[in-house]
């Protein structure tokens, strides 16, 4: 099984599990590696959902404590970064304040709305769908353009209450790949999405072909919040990576990429 990169902690206030705990899951899961990359810390409080920055000590003692319980099987430390306009400043201070072995790029907000959190869903009305569409792929697009992250999470996290656009979604897709393509960044199937309204994973198949014809690099990620979440539908994200072309996915250690063949 592929590393799952994006697995959360419960610093960030909605995860829950000790370390041991998901090392052990990941054993369950067959996953010869693993990292932890959770929400990362705004520079003062920001929201709910996140560690403080003088919780990220504490951050470290977690991933001490998982690579105590891990043996041989290497534990990543990375964190999710939220992408928000102007804040490239403490992202790169962040960057700075520890070994990371990667940074994964996040579009959780458009402006002040944080369009991915459940009580803020009514605000899908105000904007229109396709309005919506258009504020979050010039988002994600600008984040990977920046060229501060490795990974770019969840690429189609828009789509999370089912809130599509109808016909050809490519015309979003195509921008938001050819500058991730261009940023040199791989992005992530995040699983998670399966058990969410939309029920499938992010991104979709005509994205991943794009992404796929555009050289961008992969990786499988669970975006678990708890130890039953890790690896969790690898198999199903193994065959979707396959079936969009896909032979390979990346392992990444002090920000430097290895290619690993998807088995
Ligand atoms: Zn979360
Ligand atoms: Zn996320």
């Amino acid at each position: 099984m592929p590393a799952d990169y994006h697995m959360h902690t419960p610093l960030c206030r909605h995860a829950s599990g000790t370390a041991a705990e998901y090392v052990a899951a990941a054993r369950v899961a067959g996953l010869a590696e693993i990292g932890f990359s959770d929400h990362s810390p705004m520079p003062s409080y920001y929201d709910d959902w996140r560690m403080l920055a003088e919780e990220l000590p504490l951050y470290f003692d977690w991933i001490a404590e998982a690579r105590a319980a891990a043996g041989d099987m290497p534990v990543r430390m990375a964190l999710e970064v939220d992408w928000l306009e102007g804040g490239e400043a403490w992202t790169e201070e962040l960057a700075g304040r520890a070994s990371w072995d990667y940074l994964i790029g996040s579009v959780h907000y458009i402006g002040a709305w944080n369009f991915d959190n459940p009580a803020d869903k009514q605000k899908f009305s105000d904007f229109g769908t396709e309005e919506a569409w258009d504020r979050y792929w010039a988002l994600f697009a600008q984040a990977a353009r920046s060229r501060m992250f490795d990974i770019m999470a969840h690429p189609d996290l828009i789509k999370k209450f089912g809130h599509r656009p109808a016909g050809d979604l490519r015309r979003w897709y195509e921008p938001a790949v050819a500058a991730v393509a261009e940023s040199g960044a791989a992005i992530e199937i995040n699983t998670a999405g399966l058990f969410k309204d939309v029920a499938e994973m992010y991104p979709a198949m005509p994205f991943l072909q794009l992404a796929r014809e555009a050289g961008v690099p992969l990786t499988i990620n669970s975006d678990a919040h708890a130890p039953a979440e890790v690896g969790r539908s690898f198999t199903a994200a193994v065959e979707l990576a396959k079936a969009a072309g896909y032979d390979s996915v990346l392992r990444f250690a002090g920000r430097q990429r290895t290619v690993v063949p998807l088995s």
